[in-house]
């Protein structure tokens, strides 16, 4: 056991290793160190727990080197890594949501390598506030008096609750009591808020009669949260916002807020997709609050953004939390270069993935996917085209299914699963649909880059079964 120890060459040795020279080229040089170092007292312990014997110890260096490469390996890589969705699932919550325009890439690439007037009036030459800089675009996209941006939109109903109703009532649907993603319960973020919830009506059914009854002193707001994920059918009611508008009306002070969740800003009903109203639509018909996310359907940053009366807009402005759930400069930028793309009109939308994503028609969509099929080996996969469906996803339009072509790809020595998990483990990795034995890959969700990268992968699993 001494002799294997005693044979474990010095660590300036070991430096000199043109193994530990060419793996300089990826990391400092302390790093490398670091790992080697790491990496002899491991043997170490396995020499003496007695877990080496003459043939390992034949093997001494390479098992050294390789593992010091797994170590430098392991530290340059990004833990938060570019994926590619062949899910067709377009606000895929565990993917990241939405992807950024172009124009919203520049902005943040800008502001982040480069000084800006965050918070400095250049006109006046005195201090600025950030929210200045978004709100005047929020403004002109919604049709509002005011807003502000806050972290997210559950950052958003937090402040709003806890800045207008703290110890006050709030009154809310039984049918609109909603858990979205797992994580945001309208009824915890109520309780942590300090509001307190008055249920109405019944999980299918909410009368105009349930809210009036409901309202006393110390109700401070009726809420309205939009089911995002999910729809009730069949023997259902719910009141309509210009009902509670009226209502809202007759009790003075009292506040009308609806948490919109995805919160369109363009009006996809044109294109006969789902039954979501514009944001600027909610406000129009007199509703004082209104909250949404960036990062769902408008196809911005992760935000929360508020729009409605001024007045509410500045004492949410003015409360601490607002300082505390304030966003940072990049979130500015892309939300800032997302919106201009409202204000533009038809053709700058294009550029929003997210809104291209949805309005992509099935005949595109059947092109695309036959030049990717096009591309494949004819020896080696088998495929069919199906018509399918994609969701929008995030919670967003829960009953509407986008007329899809999907990709069902077999190969004759992989089972789906196999298919499935190398395309995932790759680099990017590919995260695509699995439906019984196929493999299946909606293209709704990639660009024709990426479509090449997803060919060159099936390649190269098929070479490396051949070989
Ligand atoms: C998605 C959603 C939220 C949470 O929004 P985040 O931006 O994810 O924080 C809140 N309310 C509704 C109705 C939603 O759909």
């Amino acid at each position: 056991m001494n002799s294997y120890l005693r044979e474990i060459p010095p660590i300036h040795e070991l430096q000199q290793d043109p193994r530990f020279q060419s793996l300089l080229e990826e990391a400092p040089f302390g790093q490398v160190t670091k790992s080697l170092k790491e990496a002899v007292d491991q043997i170490r312990k396995e020499i003496l727990t007695g877990d080496w014997d003459q043939q390992k110890h034949q093997y001494l260096k390479e098992r050294l080197f390789a593992e010091v490469e797994t170590k430098v390996n392991e530290l340059s890589r990004y833990h938060l890594q570019r994926v590619i969705n062949g899910t067709g699932t377009i606000l895929h919550t565990n993917l990241g949501r939405a992807r950024l325009s172009e124009e919203a890439i520049r902005q943040v690439n800008l502001t982040a390598a480069n000084y800006s007037n965050l918070e400095y009036n250049i006109q006046k030459g005195s201090r600025g506030s950030r929210h200045d800089v978004i709100e005047s675009i929020l403004t002109e996209v919604t049709g509002a008096e005011a807003a502000i941006v806050v972290n997210n939109n559950a950052a958003a109903v937090y402040l709003i609750l806890k800045a207008l109703a703290s110890d006050q009532e709030v009154i809310v649907s039984r049918g609109q009591l909603v858990e979205i993603g797992g994580s945001f319960r309208v009824s915890s973020i109520m309780e942590e808020s300090g509001a307190k919830l008055v249920e109405v009506g019944t999980t299918n059914k909410t009368h105009l009669y349930d809210y009036e009854q409901a309202i006393t002193e110390d109700t401070a707001m009726i809420m309205k949260v939009h089911t995002s994920n999910f729809k009730t059918i069949g023997f259902t009611e719910s009141v309509d916002i210009e009902e509670l508008v009226d209502v809202r009306a007759k009790h003075e002070g009292l506040i009308l807020y609806e948490d919109l969740g995805s919160g369109a800003l363009y009006d996809f009903r044109k294109h006969h997709i789902g039954e979501e109203p514009t944001v600027a639509e909610v406000l129009s018909k007199g509703v004082d609050l209104v909250s949404f996310s960036g990062d769902k359907l408008l196809g911005g940053p992760q935000a929360g953004i508020i729009a409605g009366k001024k007045e509410l807009i500045k004492r949410l402005a003015k409360h601490q939390l607002a300082r505390v759930l304030r966003v940072d400069k990049m979130t500015l930028a892309a939300l800032e270069a997302t919106l201009k793309a409202y204000v533009y009109g038809e053709e700058a939308l294009n550029r929003i993935p997210v809104v291209r994503a949805v309005l992509t028609s099935e005949t595109e969509l059947k092109e695309r996917t036959q030049r990717f099929v096009d591309q494949l080996d004819q020896k080696v996969w088998q495929w069919q085209l199906e018509k399918g469906t994609s969701q929008v996803g995030g919670g967003t339009m829960p009953d509407v299914e986008l007329p899809s072509v999907l990709v069902h790809l077999r190969h004759p020595s992989l089972s789906a699963q196999q298919l499935f998990d190398r395309l995932r483990l790759g680099e990017p990795a590919i995260i695509c649909r699995l439906k019984d034995d196929d493999l299946v890959i909606d293209l709704r969700t990639t660009t024709e880059e990426e479509v090449q990268i997803v060919v060159q992968a099936l390649d190269q699993i098929n070479k490396d079964c051949l070989s």
